[in-house]
């Protein structure tokens, strides 16, 4: 599936001068790239350089792996995403994201053919480890798969950022846990983030 663009008038936010900006109806992975650099939403002012992080709905499909990831910004639910829309991307794996910053790892996670349950059950246990030790932590990200095969993840502290490497195994282990011991994933949209990743453990 290849990207849709259009061109929508902008007036910069610093300078007032109008624009033509390019946003996408759908993504594919011939913006790979972009999305995963986030670039993708980042706009810079002609005229004066201001730059201005565009977030709207859209979404991210890769045909050939079967995923599909909506953004809807400050949505509150998967009730945001309607049945014509289940329709289309029907069989595929289906996933809400309600930020920019979630949207993108899940693009991460899924071009990186890994586990997004597992992964949001891996960031919950290290994000817990390293709160014990620094409570100024205050979000975290995957990254990227290693080219030993580890993965990535990138740690915002308050006043901070910083990265941290965890093994394959350790993915592993959680992935065994995800298998088999949670229920299936009914054929249906979802949000798995943190918070969901909170809701297994209690
Ligand atoms: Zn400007």
């Amino acid at each position: 599936m290849e990207s849709i663009e259009k061109k929508i008038p902008f007036t910069c936010p610093s300078c007032k001068s109008e624009h033509m900006v390019t946003c996408y109806e759908q993504l594919g992975p011939n913006k790979k790239e972009e999305v995963m650099s986030a670039s993708f939403l980042q706009w810079d002012c002609e005229s004066c350089g201001h730059k201005v992080k565009l977030v709207y709905p859209t979404y991210y499909c890769n045909i050939e792996k079967e995923f599909v990831v909506f953004l809807r910004p400050n949505a509150s639910d998967v009730s945001c995403i309607t049945e014509d829309e289940k329709e289309m991307f029907k069989d595929f794996t289906m996933r809400l994201c309600k930020t920019a910053d979630t949207f993108v790892e899940k693009v991460r996670v899924f071009e990186a053919n890994l586990n997004d349950r597992a992964i949001e059950l891996l960031k919950l246990i290290t994000f817990a480890k390293i709160h014990v030790e620094n409570d100024t932590i205050q979000d975290i990200f995957f990254y990227r798969r290693s080219e030993h095969g580890s993965l990535e993840f990138t740690l915002m502290y308050k006043e901070d950022i910083d990265g941290i490497d965890i093994d394959q195994a350790m993915y592993q282990n959680v992935l065994n846990i995800v298998t088999d011991e949670l229920p299936p994933l009914e054929e249906d949209v979802y949000c798995i983030d943190l918070n969901w990743a909170g809701a297994q453990v209690v």
